[in-house]
């Protein structure tokens, strides 16, 4: 019932008692070993039930062995290897910043990008290296455009409030940027859909893009 007994690694484990967190919640507690254990997930849990560490923990430590693997060289694109998408900015920067916290000395490189802010900034920020990129779908489909990103090399997917980011008619944003990363690696994306209700539609976007996956609600 604490995190050094869960397999994170050492490093992570430091980060995570610097960040006072000792005993996980219980979302956390169930949800951590299924994604270690490399399987899909659909998680049904609210605001405040600790879900941000239960999709980062697992990303966190899958990347820092993966960092190093070899990523295509086309100049000017950048090949993130975790992608977590929420509904808003505020959301967002939120994940963002829990996410260094996280990922602190380990090397593993988490950017934010966000609508209603400008491009540009953004774009500077990823050409200095991405591992987990944190966005919201608007604005991810519009760095797509820009051709100065690729999903390519995506192995962990995160939605963070996928009903809300339904509500919000970021549907059609969501499939888009999923179509993406399914064409050279379907099968090796592990993902984990998060959502505070199971309503039909979020039904539907669980078997669109989840294999053989586990649901857990908390
Ligand atoms: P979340 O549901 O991810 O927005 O988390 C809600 C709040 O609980 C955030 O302020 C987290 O930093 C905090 N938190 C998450 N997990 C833990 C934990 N295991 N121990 C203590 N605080 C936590």
């Amino acid at each position: 019932n604490t995190f050094a007994e869960i397999d994170l690694g050492e490093l992570l484990n430091q980060n995570i008692r610097r960040c006072k967190y000792v005993k996980p919640t219980p979302i956390q507690r169930h949800a951590i070993p299924i994604e270690l254990a490399g399987r899909d997930l659909m998680a049904c849990a609210q605001t405040g039930s600790g879900k941000t560490a239960a999709f980062c923990f697992p990303i966190i430590s899958g990347i820092m062995r993966e960092q190093y693997v070899q990523r295509p060289y086309v100049a000017r694109t950048v090949y993130p290897l975790a992608l977590i998408l929420s509904p808003t900015r505020e959301l967002s920067c939120q994940i963002h910043d829990e996410a260094r916290k996280f990922s602190y000395q380990t090397g593993v490189k988490v950017v934010v990008a966000y609508g209603g802010a400008p491009i540009n900034q953004q774009l500077r920020e990823l050409d200095r290296g991405v591992d987990i990129l944190v966005a919201t779908p608007g604005r991810l489909v519009d760095l797509l455009e820009r051709a100065r990103l690729s999903l390519q090399m995506i192995r962990y997917l995160a939605l963070d409030e996928a009903d809300r980011m339904l509500d919000m008619g970021f549907e059609p944003q969501i499939r888009k940027i999923v179509e993406q990363m399914d064409m050279p690696n379907r099968g090796v994306r592990q993902t984990m859909l998060f959502s505070a209700t199971f309503p039909r539609e979020i039904q539907r976007l669980a078997s669109d893009f989840l294999s053989n996956y586990i649901f857990l609600a908390v």
